[in-house]
């Protein structure tokens, strides 16, 4: 079942797009918890972090690279976290694979 976050990526639901590539979307978390709360995700529908294949690592390396240009562009690169919980046990909410970026201030 598709989840709020693919209605996003098909733009179907507004949000505070920040960046975006063929493969990768990072956008601003609705309820920030830090001064930069922006979430990373894939566009293709995965899960959550036990979900990915190896097929996938070139995909969640692009990620990590999309984190590195975001941490830098909002000038947070001395400082940051890169946060995804899996599954509900963890506090997942939303079954679509997402990386938290967090830098600045704790709100
Ligand atoms: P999780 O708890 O699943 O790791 O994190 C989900 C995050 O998605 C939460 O921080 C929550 O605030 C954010 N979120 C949930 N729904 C929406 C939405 O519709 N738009 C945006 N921009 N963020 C959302």
């Amino acid at each position: 079942m598709s989840s709020v976050f693919k209605k996003i990526i098909d733009k179907e639901i507004p949000a505070e797009i920040v960046f975006e590539t063929e493969s990768v979307l990072c956008f601003k978390d609705i309820h920030p918890k830090a001064s930069l709360h922006l979430l990373i995700i894939p566009k293709k529908e995965i899960v959550d972090l036990q979900s990915v294949q190896k097929e996938d690592l070139f995909l969640i390396g692009e990620i990590i690279e999309v984190a590195q240009k975001m941490a830098k562009a909002f000038n947070v690169e001395e400082g940051y976290r890169l946060v995804v919980n899996n599954g509900p046990l963890s506090g997942q909410e939303v079954p679509h694979l997402h990386f938290h970026l967090l830098g600045g201030k704790p709100l």
